[in-house]
């Protein structure tokens, strides 16, 4: 049996108090390994050795920062298919995505933050031939960093990257659930010469390693995506410790079609945003709103590019559809779609455990990718976050009405509007509430831009600028100026 151990000062060890967690497969519900279970003692320890190594990596050179994080980039995509692998196993989604979307996005992080990092520029203001004011960007010492099991590699390089590149050191703690490749990551990074006690990864469950991160006076800045619960629960925590905190929250992402759009495109787009992964991205269009002119055609096509996904087995090449992360989340997932059924919905295709696994599958946690319609648009599966292949489908007659009901959560991480009018597109972009609205496509990410939620989504935003400046104190320097010398 597997064993997946803390990295903490650059050594694999065990959990201080010698538990350990089970970790499950959810295709199958067997157990693959057995993972350190971290408490406050193994934060303590990770955070101690991350202090110890903050003064030597804040004043090395920035280039060379980003050469090791290149060089981890570059170790990373040469184990891209044992990586792709842990992943899948990990988290049931099949090894098509994880090869496609998880691992080559985990490189792409890291080499996008090395070399940001060389580019970063700070201000200066002249102060009418007074003085001259100039901000230093400071990184701020050791940075919590938690991160969820949907997307685990990918999400964990993409809070760490920034951190390391701008010069914090970092204790980190991955999903309790996919560990695996976060461990690989610890060992790539001492093998490519990080000095020990830059990264540290505790492994454990959230209300303990995890809460024990985010209560330690000793680490100013807590980077989380995950559940918005879990995010209020961070906050209560460390806003009274004044720490700096990064939520990236969850999500009822809107994808609204107009009348005038590309029907085939929109469609296409539409199947893929609502369940890629199994639905579990935080953007995925969880709410689908089509103009009522077009509403009988859409769903014919939308349900019949549903009902083309293959769900079966994550490791087989043909799957497009693998296992939900537990068996608890898919009996969470299908008592949503029960209430649905309670609540009047229609159920297009979807909504059972599918029936034709191959067996090493028969005892995973799969549900067949749902489609719903007639539900009102303040009933639970309508405004609460799913997080599986479950998606609705509502029609409205006016632009109005589409904005209402797309701003009609307490959600506001990202929307995805349809339409062929340039007016309308921005019009609407301006009107939604979310971090992002994408038109005429989904998940086109630009690593430079702002990313994150509005409302109950998230509070600040990562990527490009955005991430180092949350990384960094900007700390102004003030130097008065001579006055003129006189004249002689
Ligand atoms: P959770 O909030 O349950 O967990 C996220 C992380 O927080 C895990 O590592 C978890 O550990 C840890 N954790 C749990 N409780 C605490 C605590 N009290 N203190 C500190 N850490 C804690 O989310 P999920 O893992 O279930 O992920 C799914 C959620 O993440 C969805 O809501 C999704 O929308 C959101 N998400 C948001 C994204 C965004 O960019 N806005 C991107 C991706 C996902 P453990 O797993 O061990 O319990």
């Amino acid at each position: 049996m597997d064993e997946i151990l803390h990295h903490i000062d650059g050594k694999e060890t065990a959990a201080a108090a010698g538990d350990w967690l089970d970790n499950i497969e959810p295709a199958t519900g067997e157990k693959i390994s057995r993972v350190a279970a971290g408490n406050s003692e193994d934060v303590d320890a990770a955070v101690s050795a991350a202090r110890h190594a903050f003064p030597g990596w804040a004043a090395t050179p920035a280039p060379q920062r980003a050469d090791l994080l290149l060089r981890l980039a570059d170790a990373l995509e040469s184990h891209r298919d044992d990586l792709a692998r842990a992943e899948s196993i990990d988290t049931g989604k099949p090894l098509r995505l994880a090869r496609s979307l998880d691992i080559p996005r985990a490189v792409r992080n890291l080499r996008f933050f090395a070399t940001a990092v060389l580019h970063a520029h700070s201000e200066a203001h002249l102060t009418d031939g007074q003085a001259l004011n100039y901000t230093l960007r400071q990184p701020r010492g050791v940075a919590g960093v938690i991160s969820p099991w949907n997307l685990p590699l990918y999400l964990l390089t993409w809070k760490i990257a920034p951190a390391l590149a701008t010069g914090n050191c970092v204790v980190a703690k991955p999903s309790e659930m996919t560990p695996t490749t976060a461990s690989c990551l610890a060992r790539l990074s001492a093998e490519v010469g990080f000095p020990p006690g830059v990264l540290n990864i505790v492994h454990g469950r959230g209300p303990e390693a995890g809460a024990a991160i985010c209560a330690h006076p000793d680490v100013p800045t807590i980077a989380f995506t995950g559940g918005t619960a879990t995010g209020a629960r961070i906050a209560k925590v460390a806003a009274p410790l004044f720490k700096k905190i990064g939520l990236e929250l969850g999500g009822k992402n809107p994808g609204i079609v107009f009348a005038d759009a590309d029907l085939a495109a929109a469609v296409e787009t539409c199947v893929r945003a609502a369940f890629a992964n199994q639905g579990q991205i935080c953007l995925c269009a969880s709410r689908l709103l089509v103009q009522r002119a077009i509403f009988d055609p859409f769903m014919e096509r939308l349900v019949d590019g549903t009902r083309a996904l293959r769900v079966g087995d994550p490791l087989s090449d043909g799957t497009d559809q693998g296992a939900l992360i537990s068996a608890a989340h898919r009996d969470k997932v299908l008592s949503f779609i029960d209430a649905a059924r309670a609540d009047g919905g229609t159920i297009h295709c979807g909504g059972t455990r599918p029936d034709d696994l191959p067996a090493r599958c028969a005892d995973g946690a799969f549900v067949t990718p749902t489609i719903i319609t007639g539900l009102p648009a303040d009933c639970r599966v309508n405004q609460e976050e799913i997080f599986g292949p479950v998606v609705t489908v509502t029609p409205f007659d006016h632009e109005d009405e589409a904005v209402t009901l797309a701003n009609g959560t307490r959600y506001g991480l990202a929307a995805t509007l349809w339409t062929r009018d340039v007016a309308r597109a921005h019009r609407v972009a301006a009107r939604l509430d979310a971090g992002t609205v994408w038109v005429n496509c989904w998940l086109l990410r630009d690593l430079r831009v702002p990313f994150g939620g509005m409302k109950q989504s998230g509070v600040g935003r990562e990527g490009g600028q955005d991430a180092l400046h949350f990384h960094t104190e900007p700390k102004n320097v003030c130097v008065h100026m001579s006055p003129a010398e006189p004249a002689s």
